[in-house]
């Protein structure tokens, strides 16, 4: 099942829709905000100039940054009267960035997310268990509103109260769980530690998960553990919050809904727009926000785009999982490391768990590296030969895999502080 007819449009014509909607925002923000103005006049463009979607590299990027100086309402293009909701990032460094939304935006907001649940095969026969946080983070109530969309019964447990929420998604009979991927894996460990039988106990068909960089390993993990099929959603809350892009039953790559969100790849140290297949940092334009319409915002997520047809019959271009944070990337040694890299060489190893952290620090001019990944409960603890064993394996399988000589140091199951939401996975000592 498709949602629109918009996701299967050809696409030449998805590309007419584009060239107009891009027209309407650029003189939506020259008009309506003094940020943009000035940045068009420094780069000597005026809105005529933007005549076709390929005109867009002509546009100045978007920063986070410029939201936080802009803070809170700056980049707005709307009054204050037309805004109907306010989402905001936690704000862990500097300001928090702020972001608006109009009837209409929400509109937009409901409909990407409906295109998502559909994309799931999920429909009104569904209990959806979202636990995803609620509040100013867009997680909760983006996929909270989508599923209603879809007519999906809707359970609003938000994260935390792990116990509780397993209890719910029994007796409730949920068959899709939304939640960050790590969140799944809690859940099902506590399941199985509360005595659950994890595919017996429960009626679940499928996951929608997001919001944090995963590896190919640990999704398996967690299609796995829970038996249900595994489907990624992308977004933030700067562009819309989750809704940005899902993968499909065909295709484990995401679908950009690119008659609202324009994507490009760029080279994140020059700029450069990157061709089709290229991996670089993610930069997206909106195409029909009204409340904070954002150009060329740069996302700050490495992945790379696939404009080849789908077997499901949409058309929209395909992006890659992110594969990790532009900022996020550690150069070891001249060597660019991502924890998702990392992740997935440890998934092929017997004996360890995939919570993990990475730690980076100096010895003189060198940089040196060390890996702390828990073992499994099975692993003898007392067994000095199979713990070096394991030590070696995991140190020969990075070196091989990806170049990087790193320390290992084996701990217990659990002892690696977990959070619900965001697993903390680089400690760069290099910086402090
Ligand atoms: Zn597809």
């Amino acid at each position: 099942m498709i949602w629109s007819k918009e996701e299967t449009l050809p696409r030449g014509e998805l590309e007419k829709l584009q060239n107009a909607r891009l027209q309407e925002t650029v003189a939506r923000v020259y008009g309506n905000v003094p940020f943009y103005q000035n940045k068009f006049k420094e780069l000597g463009i005026t809105p005529h100039d933007i005549k076709s979607i390929h005109d867009i590299s002509k546009l100045p990027f978007t920063k986070k940054q410029d939201l936080r100086d802009n803070y809170p309402f700056g980049l707005f293009a709307v009054k204050q009267d037309a805004v109907v909701r306010i989402h905001s990032s936690s704000g862990t460094t500097g300001k928090p960035t702020v972001v608006g939304y109009t009837k209409s935006d929400m509109d937009v907001w409901n409909e990407v997310m409906a295109r998502v649940f559909t994309m799931c095969g999920v429909n009104s026969e569904d209990t959806v268990h979202n636990a995803y946080g609620y509040g100013l983070f867009t997680g909760g109530l983006g996929v909270h509103n989508g599923a209603e969309t879809v007519g999906a019964t809707v359970v609003p447990s938000s994260g935390g109260f792990t116990s509780r929420q397993l209890l719910l998604m029994k007796d409730f009979g949920a068959t899709v769980l939304t939640s960050t991927p790590s969140f799944a894996l809690h859940l099902a460990e506590t399941a199985q530690n509360e005595g659950y039988d994890l595919k017996n106990d429960f009626k679940l068909k499928c996951g929608i998960f997001g919001a944090e960089p995963t590896s190919e390993g640990l999704k398996e993990e967690v299609s796995r553990v829970w038996g249900i099929k595994y489907y990624e959603v992308y977004g933030l809350s700067e562009i819309i919050g989750p809704g940005v892009s899902n993968s499909c039953c065909e295709s484990k790559d995401l679908h950009i809904f690119e008659d609202h969100f324009y994507p490009e790849i760029i080279n994140p140290e020059t700029g450069e727009v990157l061709q089709d297949g290229e991996k670089g940092e993610l930069v997206i334009t909106s195409l029909t926000k009204q409340a904070l319409p954002i150009i060329r915002y740069r996302t700050g997520d490495i992945t790379s785009l696939d404009r080849t047809p789908c077997r499901c019959g949409r058309t929209h271009v395909r992006m890659k999982s992110v594969m990790g944070r532009a900022d996020d990337m550690l150069i070891v040694n001249g060597v660019n490391v991502f924890p998702s890299q990392v992740e997935h060489v440890l998934a092929n190893i017997d004996g360890i768990s995939l919570n993990y952290q990475i730690i980076a620090d100096k010895k003189g001019y060198l940089d040196i590296l060390e890996v702390m990944v828990e073992v499994t409960e099975q692993m003898p603890l007392d067994s000095i030969g199979a713990l070096e064993k394991l030590q070696k394996d995991i140190q020969a399988a990075l070196l091989n895999n990806l170049y990087i000589n790193a320390k290992i140091k084996l701990v217990e199951p659990r002892s690696i502080e977990r959070s619900m939401g965001k697993a903390v996975r680089v400690i760069d000592k290099r910086s402090i």
